[in-house]
This record gives C-alpha cells, sequence and structure tokens, in this order.
C-alpha cells in the first residue's frame, strides 16, 4: 500500500500542522507577553545613543568633569534667600515654632505669647498669608520670626519634582514679602525635610534650597498637636516631658486650633517654672534637620 494519499498520510500531515501551529502561537505569545520592549522604544534607544555620539564628538574630546546642571537651577531667577553667618543655637533654649497658619486662631496665639513675654517662629501657608495678611504683620511687628512653609501645603503637587516645589514656595515667599515686606530666608518643608512624599527627590530638593541660601528646620520635639483625637495632657506632656538641656530644643507645634492654643499656655507655665528660656529663629541660627538613616 502506498504511503503517499494513504489515512495514515493524512493523519500524520494534519499532526504536523498541528505542531506547525502551536509552534507558531507559542512565537506570538512570547512576543505578547515576555518580550518587554516593543520595537519602537529599541529604536528611540538607538537615536539616543547616536545623540550621545554626536555631542561627545562636539565636545573636542575634553572630558567633561562640569559638575550636573539641572533646568530648575536657572529658573525663578529672583528666587534666592540671604541666611546669614552661621551662629549655634543654644542648649537648653526652648524655640516653640507653629506650622500651617497664619488661622482665625492665630491672633489668640499673639496675645497669649504677648502675655508671657514668649518669642516664637510662624511657618507660614502662602494661601493662609493672603487670607490673614493683618494677622501676618502683627506676627511681625511683635517680634516674631516668620518663615515659608509651602504656599498649597499639598504634598502630592509640592513634592512631584524639584521645579513644582520651587515654583510653590516661590509663591508662599512672594505672598509674605507683599504682606510684610520682608524677604523669607528660612522655611519648613510639610512633613519635615525627609518624609514618605519627597523620599525620591529630598537629596536635589534640599540641595538646591541650600544653594539658593534658604535654611530649613526640622524639629527634636513634637507636640502632637495635629494627631487625632488627641488629648490637651498628651500635647504638653510630649512636650514638657521631651524638651532637655543639653540641646537646642525646637518644637513643632500649630497655630490652628483650639486644643493647641490651650495646651500653649500650660506647657508655657510649666517649662517657665523649669526656668527655660523661650526664643524666635533667626537666619543665623544653625537649623536643626533630620538625618537620613539607611
Ligand atoms: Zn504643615
Amino acid at each position: 500500500m502506498r504511503y503517499f494519499g494513504s489515512v495514515a498520510f493524512f493523519r500524520h500531515l494534519i499532526i504536523l500542522a498541528l505542531l506547525l501551529m502551536a509552534v507558531l502561537s507559542g512565537k506570538y505569545l512570547i512576543d505578547v507577553f515576555i518580550r518587554k520592549e516593543p520595537p519602537e522604544i529599541k529604536k528611540e534607544r538607538v537615536s539616543d545613543l547616536q545623540y550621545d555620539k554626536k555631542s561627545l564628538s562636539e565636545s573636542d574630546g575634553t572630558p567633561q568633569n562640569r559638575p550636573p546642571s539641572f533646568s530648575y537651577q536657572s529658573a525663578y531667577s529672583e528666587l534666592y534667600g540671604a541666611a546669614g553667618q552661621e551662629r549655634e543655637l543654644q542648649d537648653g533654649v526652648v524655640y516653640l515654632t507653629f506650622d500651617d497658619g497664619p488661622s482665625k486662631y492665630t491672633p489668640a496665639f499673639l496675645d497669649l505669647l504677648k502675655k508671657h513675654g514668649v518669642q516664637a517662629t510662624f511657618f507660614l501657608v502662602g494661601t493662609n498669608v493672603q487670607r490673614y495678611p493683618s494677622v501676618v504683620r502683627r506676627i511681625k511687628s511683635e517680634g516674631h520670626a516668620i518663615g515659608v512653609h509651602t504656599y498649597s501645603h499639598k504634598y502630592l503637587q509640592i513634592y512631584m519634582n524639584v521645579d513644582s516645589y520651587l515654583k510653590d514656595f516661590s509663591m508662599a515667599k512672594d505672598a509674605i514679602y507683599r504682606a510684610t515686606g520682608d524677604r523669607c530666608a528660612i522655611f519648613r518643608f510639610p512633613g519635615g525635610s525627609i518624609n514618605v512624599f519627597n523620599s525620591r527627590i529630598y537629596g536635589e530638593l534640599t540641595a538646591e534650597m541650600l544653594r539658593r541660601g534658604f535654611k530649613f528646620y526640622d524639629w527634636n520635639v513634637s507636640a502632637g498637636d495635629a494627631v487625632k483625637k488627641t488629648i490637651k495632657k498628651n500635647i504638653i506632656d510630649n512636650v514638657a516631658n521631651n524638651v532637655r538641656r543639653d540641646q537646642p530644643n525646637i518644637v513643632l507645634m500649630h497655630d490652628t486650633s483650639e486644643l493647641s492654643l490651650t495646651s500653649l499656655e500650660q506647657i508655657i507655665l510649666r517649662l517657665k517654672k523649669e526656668n527655660y528660656i523661650f526664643k524666635a529663629l533667626g537666619n543665623e541660627d544653625r537649623p536643626i534637620t533630620f538625618t537620613h538613616i539607611k
């Protein structure tokens, strides 16, 4: 019996066709699911390489040892601070700092500080400065220090990249200048200089802000007054139990609630009883900043 045309021949032909289909569809699946880069991206990479080659040949062969420069460094040409000569913060001194204001509570904070003869520092949010410009002028006229705490205070927006931070900072600094005539050189990062929102850019961002002559302050004592469902006793204890005589104490509080306000009076009274003195931060003071721990 002849093999060609026989039942066995057709059976083998079908098996062969099925095998061929399996191989081809396997190759297709590999293309779709495993190969990560579509051909178009590969093409772009090739043109990048050609571009690099071109710029290298134009640099007449000398090695490129210049420090890196980034486009944001030449942007915002007015945005420079004038932080003065460094002066050590004093051990045992309490530097009260209030973030996120001014708010409707700030005048009462100012009354309280005046009543006890205490000087403090206010890190202001630009939108609130525009809302309460006369309060900002009062903060200044009563001898307190003023720093920038961004314009929008929107973490996702300001920490998107260095340029978006600078843009926001510039607006906040301008708002304070319009209210007081002062050009701030000190500031505080929302969430502190190292936080989960800026972890990708904080090195680059702090370097750029320092290069521009601005000085930022973190804190080493936190009142925890912005913590949900906290109580007055905890706020007072968080401060009074953590200030020390062998360090400058930068205390983080907020001038945005009744609870912070009533806690503040107790904090001042308790620390005064323990003979602590209070001061405002200045452009010259060496800042306290967080240390990155890996
Ligand atoms: Zn804040």
